[in-house]
């Protein structure tokens, strides 16, 4: 694991940091009320309760892969029976992937409040918005950028 990543599931582990965010460093655009204390406790709080689902999430696929593998040493197997494990691994293992993907991204968006540079758009560095941010938590694109992303 790369110590990036350790850096983001320690700002989910020790809270501590979170009484002293200091909620008018965070960017908002135009026409936005600036962030209160109160808005960005309630994001954390979303942030964190997402990260709890994610985790279990994650915990649940590869537990059900790991089943899965228990129960492929069987010889004389029917090749239908073995087809249709495939299938289902693949699909455990896509449900584990983005799990651990919206986890990874919930725990950057975390560590990005404790660091004081959350809510600027990745790619043009432009306020995302408190509006998206409030509905997305885990955005890291504007609205534009993020069609923009989607249109490639
Ligand atoms: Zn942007």
């Amino acid at each position: 694991m790369s110590s990036a990543k350790r850096g983001a599931a320690g700002a989910a582990k020790d809270l501590s940091w979170r009484t002293s965010v200091d909620p008018a460093a965070l960017p908002f655009r135009d026409g936005e009320e600036p962030w209160t204390s109160e808005e960005v406790h309630e994001l954390i709080e979303e942030l964190l309760a997402d990260i709890a689902k994610q985790e279990a999430a994650v915990e649940l696929a590869e537990h059900e892969l790991a089943d899965m593998r228990d129960g492929t040493d069987g010889a004389g197997r029917d090749p239908a029976d073995v087809g249709a494990n495939n299938f289902e691994r693949d699909q455990e293992m896509t449900l584990a992937h983005s799990a651990r993907e919206m986890l990874e991204q919930g725990l950057v968006a975390l560590r990005s409040i404790r660091d004081g540079h959350y809510g600027a758009c990745e790619n043009c560095g432009q306020p995302i918005g408190k509006g998206r941010l409030q509905v997305f938590p885990r955005a890291t694109l504007c609205v534009t950028c993020k069609q923009r992303e989607e249109r490639r």
